[in-house]
Parts: C-alpha cells; structure tokens; sequence
C-alpha cells in the first residue's frame, strides 16, 4: 500500500486528477462517507475508462473495509466494481508497481467479499435493495470471477442488456444482438441453483446473488451470455464472451 504522501500520487491520473483528495477524505472521515466514495469511485471509473490511480486506491478501500458496518462495507464494495472490471481493457503488467498495488488492493478486498458472503447481515441487506443488490453482484464479479466478464456486463447495462454486441472471425458481426428476444443463434446455459456459498461456478453465483433481490433485468439473460453462439453466416460455435470480446477489439 502507498501512502498518500508518496510523490506517485502526483503522477497518477483519474477523471478528476484528484483520485487522492477524496481518497483522504474518506479515510478521515472528513464529510459523507457515501458522497466520498460516490466521487472517488466514480473518478476512477468515468465511462468505464481504466485510470492509474485504481491500482493505488484499493489497497486503501480494502485495508478500510474492516472497519465498516456490513451496510457500508457492501455500499463501497457495490461502487468499486466499475473501476476493477475496467483493468480487463487495459491489463497491468504483474511485475509493475501498479500490478502488485493492484493484486494487493484486489486479494484485500477479495477476503472481504468472501467474508461478507458468509454474514447472513448480507442477504438481508442485498434483498431489501434491489439496485445496490444488482451494482453488489457485478463488483463481485469484478472481484471474484472474470474481470473481462463483468467489463461486458458493465458496458451492456447502459442497454439494459437488452442488446448485445457480437463478431465472429469470419466478420459476421451484431451490434445489437436482441439478447431479451433470445436470439435462434445462442444457445442458453441451464444455470443451476445456488447454495449461497460456494463461488466455484461464476454463472451460478452469479445468478444466485442477483436474485436476492429478485432482479429482472439482468438475470434473465446470463444463459444467453454464458452460453454458446453459432455464426448465422459460417456457422463457427464459440461461447457468446468470444464474440463480444471480438467486437469490442475489432468495431
Ligand atoms: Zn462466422
């Protein structure tokens, strides 16, 4: 973790260049705790756009967790997601600086998500909002499972995923794969039920956590983006994360 007077700080970008102020504030308890972390995760994450300050803020929101009530914890962890899943489209080099604060910052707060998993406060708190239980879900995502998955996720809601984007390699693409219409070129995965424990398949938990709350909009479709496309023009099978990855690579 670097200290807030370390000279990097000054070299570091957010949206706002000021990542740092409201990171202090925040750790001083100076103003609203929630307005505090409203700013800072959103100057680390504006328009999904990955900024070189993240890396060094989550080593500070995970040593920050323990500390919290759950309500506040699960707030700051439902806020962060963004920011992490936005490291998928600009990886860090592991052997950076900026790698290892940002392994740090994600093992820290991977402990917490796990821990929080386990507090019954959890459930109750997620159930009784489905909007935080839905922004909780995806930071978990970005946290526990596939960062690349929950950056999809996260650009398909400005669609409310309703729509998705696909390519395949033989250039067949879609920009907007009616994913609520259930397209006759995927083929839907059975998501099973979930314990409320065990993290060990993405979908399911996933799945589980979202209907806590019992949401509607983004539940619905994860067969279709955990499951199989077919190229309606060659005819090539490939899971649907494939064809959106191209997209976003290649139009
Ligand atoms: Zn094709």
């Amino acid at each position: 973790m670097t200290e807030l007077t370390a000279p990097v700080w000054k070299t570091l970008h957010s949206a706002g260049n000021d990542a740092d102020v409201f990171l202090r504030r925040l750790l001083e308890g100076d103003g609203d705790f929630r307005e505090n972390i409203d700013i800072l995760t959103e100057d680390i994450s504006h328009q999904l756009s990955f900024y070189t300050a993240t890396a060094y803020v989550l080593p500070h929101l995970a040593a920050l967790c323990p500390v919290l009530s759950s309500a506040d914890e699960i707030y700051l962890i439902a806020k962060t997601g963004p920011a992490i899943a936005a490291e998928a489209d600009r990886p860090l080099s592991p052997d950076t600086e900026a790698g290892r604060e940002f392994q740090e910052g994600l093992n820290g707060l991977r402990h917490e998500v796990r821990f929080l998993l386990t507090v019954p406060d959890t459930a109750a708190l997620l159930k009784a909002d489905p909007e935080l239980c839905q922004e909780f879900a995806l930071s978990a995502l970005s946290i526990l499972g596939d960062r690349a998955h929950a950056y999809g996720m996260y650009l398909l809601s400005a669609y409310c995923w309703e729509v998705g984007h696909a390519a395949c390699a033989c250039g067949w693409n879609d920009e907007e794969l009616p994913l609520s219409e259930h397209p006759d070129c995927l083929e839907p995965v059975s998501i099973g039920p979930w314990d409320g424990k065990s993290l060990s398949e993405e979908a399911v938990w996933l799945h589980g956590l979202l209907s806590l709350a019992g949401d509607k909009q983004l539940r619905p479709v994860l067969p279709y983006l955990y499951g199989t496309g077919a190229c309606p023009d060659c005819g090539r099978r490939e899971p649907y994360w494939t064809w959106l990855a191209r997209f976003m690579n290649e139009y």
